[in-house]
Formats: structure tokens, C-alpha cells, sequence
């Protein structure tokens, strides 16, 4: 094994969150490393066919922005590049931000590359060191073997708090209920050969549902339809139809996903095909590349952000982002529940909720961050993400920079610096 190469802060997961805490730290003057699985960025955008950025915007009828800084750069990004980036409003009202995956992709590259973050893709998380209440450094693997890495702070972005796992910073066992609410994976779908005036509803795919249903190993049990959209650039269709049950971190769980996922999208094609009018040419144009995963493993952080602050729509001094997206409880395969969120449209994320609770160096972002399993239906989307993760990357920045108990108004001061909004 070579020896160890040193950095001040390592990002773990180059998701919403982690791109965000990435620049967000090498703005800042750290010396950055971003960790990535996969040969590209975005996380469950590009990994698993999320194409729509929610929460970019306060809940409500005018157009408010509530997520500023790295988020909003990209937005800038992807115009440049030709997508369109202005907010629709999707099927429950709310405002979203269609996206293309393969302009996302080149934008991220470009956004990342353009803050001074060194990026290492496909490179895995597989170890990590600890001292005390502190984190030395962690171990990443490529198909030359493990690289051992040394930081002052780190962040997990990493979606399934892989590293909070490995440091023990996760909700122990213990204090999950029995029957604790898990959100359930899905399988997104993209669908070409339909012409762009066929009429694409939730009647059509109802339909499709149920002839499916009829003879099918796996049932699909959002009989409503589901949710879907054309996508920006190609016109393909995209759907969000198939639940899944899955722990989100095994193997043998996402194998069995995997496998169910793919015959539920081409057994629901097949039905299509042969009973929805314009229909006839229709074909699976992508899958995955991963089924999308909700919720997997929760961290114990220094405060845990709740789901009736969320729905009060609270703000507080302590602020570090703001989340703008009704809470959007999946219950279960086919069940899901919109909570409104009150106030302004938006409610504020406490600065607690970054740190894990029994590791001082370890910031967290995106699905990883503190809180229950009601404010988590909301705080999950990637445009709270960007804001969470950015939060995460500074308050990592600034701890590396000697600031080891980093004071909240410093860094709402660094972020406003970068343009979030608080
Ligand atoms: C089916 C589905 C539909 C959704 N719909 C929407 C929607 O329409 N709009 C919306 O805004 N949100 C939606 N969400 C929620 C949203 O996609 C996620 O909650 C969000 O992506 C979280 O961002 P993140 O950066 O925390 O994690 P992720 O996007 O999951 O990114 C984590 C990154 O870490 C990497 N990683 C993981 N482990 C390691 C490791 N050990 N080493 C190196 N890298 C690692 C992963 O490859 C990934 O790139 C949906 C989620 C799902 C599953």
C-alpha cells in the first residue's frame, strides 16, 4: 500500500450533497477531496434515473428560490449548457427542475473541477481510522488496491452513511422501533418510441398497471400510475412506478430489488405496448443504472430536526439551509402522503443537525443529516440536499482551518459568503 496522502477535508459520495460540500470546502481554501463509487457525479440523479431536482424552491404559488450557493451555480451551469433550467410545476403542484442526465453529468464535472476539489471517482469508501471521538483517515479502493487517506474533517454524503457505519456514528439498532417507518426504494424507468403529442396519464398507465397486474410474479402496487414526465433534450418518458422493499444496503436485499425492478419495467412496457394507443414502438431506453434508494441507515447527530418544525414551516437563528418540500411520506410500496409545509413555505435546518453526534469530525449532508422519519420525507430531496451538503462541506472547511468547535455564525457567514441562502 502507498502511503497515506493527507488532505483537510474528505467528502465521502458524490451525490447532491457531497458535490455541494466538495466546492463548497475548496472555496473555502481546504484542500478538498471528493470520493465517488461511480465514474460520475450526481448521485441519485445519474445513478438511478432521478431526473427532477426538488426543493430548489419555497412551497407555494409564486416562485420563491430557497436554495442558493452551489445549487444555484449549477442551475447557472446546466442553462449554459443548453438544458432548460426553469422550475415546471409537477403533477402535486410543487415546483421541480427537469433534468437530462448526460448534461448533468458534464455539468457537475465542470462545476466540481472549476471550485480546486480533486476528484477521485470510482473509488470506494471501505475503511476508516479513529481516535477517540475523532476520525484519522479513511481507506478508499479502486481496482489498484486500497489508498490510504488522511484528513483533518470529514463529511459523509455517502446516501447510506457508509462512513458514519464505520465509525459507529449510526442510530444504534436498539433505539429503532420495531415497524420503524423505512421509506421504499424505486425503480425509475425511461421509455422512448412515443411521439410527442401521445397523451401520456395517469389513466393510460393505470391501465397498463392492471393488464400487468394480471398475470404478473411481482405485482406493482402503485395502481394510481404512478408519477411521471417527458424529459428536457430526448422527450422519453420517465416513470416512477415500481416500489420496491429493500434495507438499501445488502447485497442480497438489492439483488433481489434488482431483479424485481427489471420485470416490472419490462413486464409494464409489454402492457403498454399492447393496449395503450401510441404506444406500439414503445421500448425501455434506460433503467437504473441503480434502483433509487429512499431510505437506508439514519446517523446520530447532535440534534434531529422534526418532522412538526418542518410542517410549521419554523425558522430559527441557528439556520443553516432551508428546506421548501412538503413532506412526502412513502408509506409503503404504493402509498404515499403529501404534508404541507406552513409558514413561509419553507422551515430552516438546524446547524446540530450536520454533526454526528459522538465523532467531533465528522459533518454530515443530504439524507445523512438529523432528523426523524417525518421531517425526513421532506429533507431527503436534492435541492435541500445542495443546501445541507454545502453547510456540511464549510462547517468541515472551517473546523480543518483550527476552528474545532465551529460557531454557527461563522459559518452562516462563510455560506452567505457563497451565496446560500439562510
Ligand atoms: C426513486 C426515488 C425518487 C426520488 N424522487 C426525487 C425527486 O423527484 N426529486 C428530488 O429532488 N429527490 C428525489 N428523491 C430523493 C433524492 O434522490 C435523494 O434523497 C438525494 O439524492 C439525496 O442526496 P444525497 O447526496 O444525500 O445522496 P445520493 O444522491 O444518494 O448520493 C450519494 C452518493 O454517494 C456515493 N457513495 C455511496 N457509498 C459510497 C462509498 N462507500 N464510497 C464512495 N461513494 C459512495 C453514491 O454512489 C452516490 O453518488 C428520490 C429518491 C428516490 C430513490
Amino acid at each position: 500500500m502507498s502511503p497515506a496522502e493527507t488532505y483537510d477535508v474528505v467528502v465521502v459520495g458524490g451525490g447532491s450533497a457531497g458535490i455541494a460540500a466538495a466546492v463548497g470546502a475548496a472555496r473555502n481554501g481546504a484542500r478538498t477531496l471528493l470520493v465517488e463509487r461511480y465514474g460520475f457525479l450526481g448521485g441519485s440523479a445519474t445513478n438511478a434515473s432521478v431526473l427532477s431536482y426538488c426543493g430548489l424552491f419555497a412551497q407555494g404559488t409564486a416562485i420563491e428560490p430557497v436554495v442558493g450557493g452551489v445549487g444555484a451555480e449549477l442551475l447557472d451551469q446546466l442553462g449554459r449548457l443548453g438544458l432548460d433550467r426553469r422550475p415546471i410545476r409537477s403533477a402535486s403542484g410543487n415546483l421541480i427542475v427537469m433534468l437530462d442526465p448526460e448534461i448533468l453529468k458534464l455539468a457537475l464535472d465542470r462545476l466540481v473541477g472549476s471550485s480546486g476539489a480533486e476528484l477521485r471517482l470510482h473509488a470506494s469508501l471501505v475503511g476508516a481510522a479513529t481516535d477517540g471521538r475523532r476520525i484519522t483517515g479513511v481507506t478508499i479502493q479502486d481496482h489498484a488496491g486500497p489508498c490510504d487517506i488522511r484528513a483533518r474533517a470529514f463529511v459523509d454524503a455517502s446516501g447510506e452513511g457508509d462512513l458514519a457505519a464505520l465509525t459507529g456514528a449510526l442510530v444504534p439498532a436498539e433505539a429503532i422501533a420495531p415497524g420503524r417507518h423505512l421509506q421504499p426504494a424505486s425503480y425509475p424507468i425511461r421509455i422512448g418510441g412515443v411521439a410527442p403529442d401521445v397523451a401520456f396519464s395517469k389513466a393510460v398507465m393505470s391501465a397498463a398497471v392492471a393488464a400487468y397486474n394480471a398475470t404478473a410474479r411481482f405485482p406493482i402496487h402503485r395502481l394510481s400510475g404512478g408519477v411521471g414526465a417527458r424529459l428536457p433534450v430526448s422527450g422519453d418518458l420517465w416513470w416512477l412506478v415500481a416500489d420496491l422493499e429493500t434495507d438499501g444496503v445488502s447485497a442480497a436485499s438489492l439483488t433481489a430489488a434488482e431483479l424485481q425492478g427489471r420485470e416490472m419495467a419490462f413486464g409494464l412496457v409489454e402492457a403498454l405496448r399492447a393496449g395503450a394507443p401510441g404506444f406500439d414502438k414503445a421500448h425501455i431506453v434506460s433503467t437504473g443504472p441503480q434502483v433509487g434508494i429512499r431510505q437506508s441507515r439514519r446517523v446520530a447527530a447532535r440534534e434531529s430536526l422534526s418532522g412538526a418544525a418542518a410542517e410549521q414551516g419554523l425558522t430559527r437563528d441557528d439556520g443553516i439551509g432551508r428546506g421548501g418540500w412538503p413532506v412526502e411520506i412513502h408509506h409503503g410500496p404504493g402509498r404515499i402522503e403529501f404534508r404541507n409545509i406552513g409558514g413561509k413555505g419553507y422551515f430552516d435546518v438546524p446547524f446540530g443537525s450536520l454533526r454526528a453526534g459522538n465523532t467531533d469530525n465528522l459533518w454530515l449532508g443530504g439524507r445523512l443529516i438529523g432528523c426523524d422519519d417525518i421531517a425526513f420525507a421532506s429533507v431527503r430531496v436534492m435541492g435541500t440536499a445542495f443546501a445541507t451538503g454545502h453547510a456540511a462541506g464549510l462547517a468541515a472547511a472551517l473546523q480543518a482551518a483550527g476552528t474545532d468547535d465551529v460557531a454557527v455564525g461563522l459559518l452562516r457567514s462563510a455560506l452567505s459568503r457563497q451565496g446560500a441562502i439562510l
